[in-house]
């Protein structure tokens, strides 16, 4: 699992290491120029409020739109199938579970742990891209500055900043009483990074699980600031027509909690409004998976511009695609990110 850009709220998995590129060819940039139909699931979690179907319709109406106007893209969604998540989580095979539980970290405070996941994360990083940008992201929501102007100060502040967010999370209960996260493996990004190694014939999943986690491996700058909340992950997929899947999932943008609502700036979103945020983070998902973009820090006019904390509301004021054409910047150009194939990833 090497993820481009991962995280996004988005995580973007899988990029293509310079290492194994002689291994396989990188993911084809999809032909959409005559509009494309995806097929959608809705992984439903019986512990998480539900997400009803006419709001999953509204969202995907939406995003279409968003698309078109962000990237020019023709897209419709195929009408939704529900999927139970103990049964989308059972289709992983033995072998790829032991993988994803090997990437997964319990939340610590262990000084030599965080030491090795900011090295970790600092690779991360770097392979990212213009940390220069990266730093000005973040530095307003680090819990404590960094020690120094050093890059591995800036990853350890990160670190520091996302484990402390996460032990929060732990705090929160399920509709069955039991602890939010850490009770199953459905919080965790490794696991959903892994989905679309099984058979699953599908290019968009939607859920009302909270993803948040944290990792060795694949951490990004937008998470750490999030506690490790993914609103959104786009990684390969066996099954997928583009040989990759995007995530949603619905949880930070509808939850209530004073956690979430504190990563949101403050702000309870009625749910016209919450929809109107998904569907657009949906469609910065879909910009991975239809065009290979990744992520333009430096320019915040760009869908493809990752929110900051969940401040979703301040995400879109700034959207503006007059302002950010296609190809205007690295990040934003078509085919930047090099997706290594799923036969290479989940071999
Ligand atoms: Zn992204």
């Amino acid at each position: 699992m090497k993820r481009v850009a991962a995280w996004m709220l988005c995580v973007l998995a899988a990029l293509m290491p310079a290492a194994q590129a002689q291994t396989g060819k990188p993911i084809a940039l999809p032909d959409v120029a005559k509009g494309v139909t995806l097929r959608v699931a809705y992984v439903h979690n019986p512990r998480f409020a539900p997400l009803p179907a006419a709001q999953l319709d509204d969202i995907l109406a939406q995003t279409a739109v968003q698309l078109q106007k962000h990237m020019g893209l023709k897209v419709a969604f195929a009408a939704p199938v529900e999927l139970p998540i103990i049964k989308v989580f059972a289709a992983l095979s033995p072998r790829t579970a032991a993988q994803a539980e090997s990437q997964r970290l319990d939340p610590t405070t262990n000084e030599f742990a965080l030491e090795r996941m900011a090295k970790h994360l600092l690779k991360d990083l770097q392979q990212e891209g213009e940390l220069a940008a990266q730093k000005r992201f973040a530095a307003s929501y680090l819990l404590q500055p960094p020690a120094d102007d050093s890059d591995l100060a800036f990853a350890r502040a990160l670190v520091q900043t996302q484990q402390a967010l996460l032990r929060n999370w732990q705090q929160l209960k399920g509709a069955d009483g039991q602890p939010l996260i850490g009770v199953d493996r459905f919080n965790e990004y490794a696991y959903w990074n892994v989905l679309g190694s099984t058979a699953l014939p599908y290019e968009v999943l939607v859920t009302n699980q909270l993803i948040a986690s944290a990792e060795w491996e694949e951490n990004s700058v937008h998470s750490a600031i999030r506690g490790g909340v993914s609103n959104g992950v786009t990684t390969q997929s066996r099954a997928g027509r583009f040989k990759l899947v995007s995530v949603l999932s619905t949880f930070p943008f509808l939850d209530d909690s004073p956690q979430t609502v504190q990563l949101r700036g403050g702000e309870v979103p009625p749910v016209v409004v919450a929809n109107t945020y998904m569907a657009a983070l949906l469609a910065h998902e879909l910009g991975h998976q239809l065009l290979h973009l990744g992520h333009p820090f430096a320019n915040p006019h760009c869908l493809m511009t990752p929110p900051a904390v969940l401040r979703f509301k301040q995400w879109l004021a700034d959207l503006s695609p007059a302002q950010c054409a296609l190809g205007s910047s690295r990040g934003n150009t078509p085919g930047v990110v090099k997706f290594a194939s799923p036969e290479v990833m989940f071999r």
